[in-house]
């Protein structure tokens, strides 16, 4: 590609940041990174009564947190409201654009008119011929206005190019004279649209088919502003498992990025989630460090069939896409501890579990510990949670882990804490010592060692399943190991 490739994201500010715009964000920051082009964050809050201050917040502190970062703005589409009234009055004045008089009422009986009589429903250009003469009357008279693009008088169709879609037409005289400023003196959304990509030299348009609506008007804007139209990627729409489209008041926070956030996502996790949801790379491959995605990445290969997100509501287990989770367990098993360590701070601040053991002495042992307990976890999140033992006494204990492993072994009363008794003669403290010591307690007793094992690694950790309990024990530590058994009696009480 021989020019600058100017990419551009531009959300309206009217709620929370959503996944489908994330993936609308990620694919054109991808385009940027790949042809090491621009990436414009535009905030479109031409709506004033619907955009607010915590959206926009929240659209830039999830684009940060996605870890996609822009080369320019946020410009703000508002402060842009002075040049968008001029180009419409300049279309006005070069005779692309007129004054069209009709009242609503008026055009809703015509409207009611050719739908019964099974003719166009398009504006019938009464406006369109009106003399100056004619014009000026009507304005003394104080009739209110809008101003309509007037579409050329042409023989067959317009179209373009979609990236994804292939050529896409339309007849001319499908195309209705349509409003680009309202009767208040303010431009329509599609006009304004127009304006700032042509100011920002955006060389491509990459968004949801959902706008496809607008596309060929605005091709035509572009003609009547004597500039070259961008290149139009039309992606597919994100449909849930009844084909609806996904939406806070259906699905409720699932759609929101910042839930993936609390809910203990990795971000480049979601970010190659959202990804594959619209687009593949023509391979088995689903894994993709940031690279290899910019990489691998094309418009070519974004798919042309809507996306299904894979989601039931109210199954617990499946708390979003189950894709989703299995990609998040990937990066949190196989990333560096370190980072993951880095990730889980801030709640392991939070719930009360700081060790401080992020410098000094102990971020050895703690870095073995998250290692060795990640392999299970699906967020980070159950660090904290399911991984309390690890790092806290006050922990909970998994109430059909309990059962299972504990309750349903009264022997296990007598037996733990004698067990623990034997522990105290351990002098070193590892793998094989510990293990070594369970066995022979095991076979003094006649005992299965197995029994044992779940009994302790339910004592010890609260859980069903875990790492290796002679790990567990390790990392546990030998103090803690022996107060936990020797509490075994308590547990029975409750
Ligand atoms: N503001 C529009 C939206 O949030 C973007 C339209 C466009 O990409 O042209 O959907």
């Amino acid at each position: 590609m021989s020019e600058e490739v100017i990419v551009r994201f531009p959300p309206s500010p009217t709620g929370y940041l959503h996944i489908g715009g994330a993936r609308t964000a990620i694919f054109n920051w991808l385009f940027a990174r790949k042809h090491g082009g621009k990436f414009i964050l535009r905030i479109e809050d031409t709506d004033a009564e619907r955009s607010t201050e915590e959206s926009i917040q929240g659209i830039i502190d999830g684009l940060t947190w996605l870890g996609l970062d822009w080369d320019e703005g946020p410009y703000f589409q508002s402060q842009f409201a002075h040049e968008h009234k001029q180009v419409a009055e300049n279309l006005l004045k070069e005779g692309k654009a007129y004054k069209c008089f009709c009242t609503r009422e008026e055009l809703e009986a015509k409207r009611k008119k050719a739908l019964k009589e099974k003719r166009d429903i398009k504006y019938d250009g009464t406006c369109r011929n009106l003399s100056p003469e004619q014009i000026e009357e009507k304005e003394a008279a104080g009739m209110p206005y809008v101003v309509r693009f007037k579409v050329p008088e042409r023989q067959g169709k317009i179209g373009y190019d979609d990236k994804v879609l292939g050529r896409i037409e339309k007849d001319y005289r499908e195309i209705e004279d349509f409003v680009i400023m309202r009767s208040n003196g303010r431009p329509l959304y599609l006009l304004c649209n127009v304006v700032d990509d042509i100011r920002d030299r955006i060389t491509h348009i990459i968004r949801g088919q959902d706008h496809m609506s607008n596309t060929i008007r605005q091709i035509l804007l572009y003609e009547a502003l004597g500039a070259r139209p961008p290149v139009f990627a039309h992606m597919p729409l994100t449909l849930d498992l009844q084909k609806r489209k996904i939406s806070k008041r259906t699905h409720g926070e699932v759609v929101s990025v910042q839930w993936y956030r609390e809910m203990g996502f990795i971000p480049w996790a979601l970010v190659n989630f959202l990804v594959l949801l619209g687009w593949n790379p023509g391979t088995d491959q689903e894994i993709f460090s940031r690279e290899e995605l910019i990489q691998a990445f094309s418009l070519e290969r974004i798919n042309k069939s809507n996306s299904v997100f894979n989601y039931r509501k109210g199954d617990p287990k499946f708390f979003t896409d189950p894709k989703a989770i299995s990609i998040n367990a990937h990066y949190l098993r196989t990333m560096p501890i370190e980072e993951i360590a880095h990730m889980i701070k801030d709640d392991f601040k939070k719930e009360g579990i700081w060790l401080d053991a992020y410098e000094g002495e102990k971020k050895k042992w703690f870095l073995s510990t998250l290692d060795l307990i990640r392999s299970r976890f699906h967020t980070l999140k159950d660090f904290a949670r399911q991984g309390r033992a690890y790092f806290a006494d006050d922990f909970e204990f998994d109430p059909k882990a309990l059962k299972k492993n504990v309750l349903k072994r009264p022997e296990l009363k007598e037996l733990l804490p004698a067990l623990a008794s034997e522990l105290e003669a351990v002098e070193s403290w590892n793998l094989e010592t510990t293990e070594d010591a369970v066995r022979k307690f095991a076979e003094s007793r006649a005992l299965k060692a197995g029994i044992i094992i779940n009994g302790m690694r339910t004592v010890l950790t609260g859980q069903l399943k875990g790492p290796g309990i002679f790990d567990v024990m390790v990392a546990i530590g030998k103090d803690r190991v022996i107060a936990r058994l020797r509490n075994t009696p308590n547990l029975f009480e409750t």
